[in-house]
């Protein structure tokens, strides 16, 4: 799992007692933890954005929840370990699911199947440290819009094209999660004619064709339509976004055919984004959004081409910069967001009776 993930943390219980050369009065790094349906990673931000170390684990090495929970303890500890303690600002949590900032309640991952978790609460007790926790695509657009593409900017919105496809909202500095804290769930915009199944149930979403899940039901529905390509000839499990992509690149048809397609669906839920929220920049991210000259660009000329004149004159479309960590990045920098900063989602003391009731449902 640490595959191009740069080093492995060095096992050093007795590091974090050490007092480090480097000691400033003031907090100056950010704790960053990414949770993705299959790997967590946690890492050390400065102030300019940068990741200075960095771990990666399995969410699903242990059965039970408590068991991943203090392996990702162990983890956190031997990351800060090198560090003296007094420098680190809160930690920050990214989680691909819905969430409710104020109290670091998980209300539902649907890749993790966490339901009501109090994440927020739980770390915070184990860390002794105040935690902040958010949905991934808002922690991503907040690291776009302080160090990325947005810096800068006021109005800032992050899609996050992957296996699926949605965005986080800074609106006038501010992120925005709309009710329940689900506003961004654009992949499931609906889009007229479109016949595809979401994964959500329903017929027409945007993330049905225009996502890398998409992408693969649109190929599959070539094929079936009697389209020849040598991907469809890879066993089922390999039929992926990405080896669509690499076909794509080799000049086969089909495949170039069906990420135009895919391109098609992004841009008219990415137009519809732009023109209700006419934001300074529509950024694009995600695993998908390194297929520059496939994805990106073509992206980009459809959106406009579609697009009402004041989105094309005001709105600028454009890659994400920081790649794959701006979820971790965000996160390790959420206590400088204006909702954070007034106090702690989660700190020891916010450790409630609630919190420890809905967390004994999870922790027995
Ligand atoms: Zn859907």
């Amino acid at each position: 799992m640490r595959a191009g993930l740069g080093p492995a943390v060095p096992p050093d219980p007795g590091a974090r007692h050490r007092a480090d050369a480097r000691t400033t009065a003031a907090p100056d790094l950010g704790i960053g933890i990414d949770v993705g349906a299959t790997k967590i990673v946690l890492g050390i931000v400065d102030q300019g954005g940068q990741v200075l170390r960095r771990a990666a684990i399995d969410p699903w090495q242990h059965p039970a929840l408590e068991d991943n929970l203090a392996n990702l303890m162990d983890t956190l500890d031997r990351l800060l370990a090198p560090y003296d303690q007094e420098r680190f600002f809160d930690i920050g949590v990214g989680i691909p699911g819905t969430v409710d900032p104020s109290s670091g309640v998980v209300s539902y991952t649907p890749n993790l199947r966490w339901f009501d978790l109090p994440l927020g609460a739980i770390l915070a007790e184990r860390t002794g440290r105040r935690v902040h926790v958010i949905q991934d695509t808002g922690a991503a657009v907040w690291g776009e819009y302080l160090f990325g593409a947005g810096a800068g900017l006021r109005n800032v919105v992050c899609a996050t094209i992957g296996s699926g496809l949605a965005c986080g909202i800074v609106i006038d500095g501010r992120l925005y999660g709309g009710a329940s804290n689900t506003a961004g769930e654009i992949g499931h915009l609906h889009v007229a004619g479109s016949s595809l199944v979401c994964g959500c149930g329903r017929r027409g979403c945007v993330e049905a064709g225009g996502s890398g899940l998409g992408l693969v039901k649109v190929f599959r529905r070539a094929v079936a339509d009697g389209a020849v390509s040598p991907v469809a000839a890879l066993p089922l499990a390999r039929q992926d976004a990405r080896a669509i992509f690499k076909a794509a690149k080799a000049g086969d048809a089909v495949c170039l055919g069906a990420i135009e397609t895919m391109v098609g669906y992004l841009a008219l839920g990415l137009s519809a984004v732009a023109t209700v929220l006419a934001p300074d920049a529509l950024i694009l991210s995600g695993g998908l959004s390194r297929e520059r000259e496939l994805l990106v660009e073509p992206l980009i000329e459809r959106i406009k081409a579609i697009s009402y004149h004041t989105v094309c004159e005001n709105v600028q479309i454009v890659p994400a910069r920081l790649g794959a960590d701006a979820p971790l990045v965000g996160a390790a920098f959420l206590h400088r967001a204006p909702e954070f900063a007034g106090g702690p989602a989660s700190g020891p003391a916010q450790w409630s009776g609630l919190a420890r009731r809905a967390a004994g449902r999870w922790l027995g």
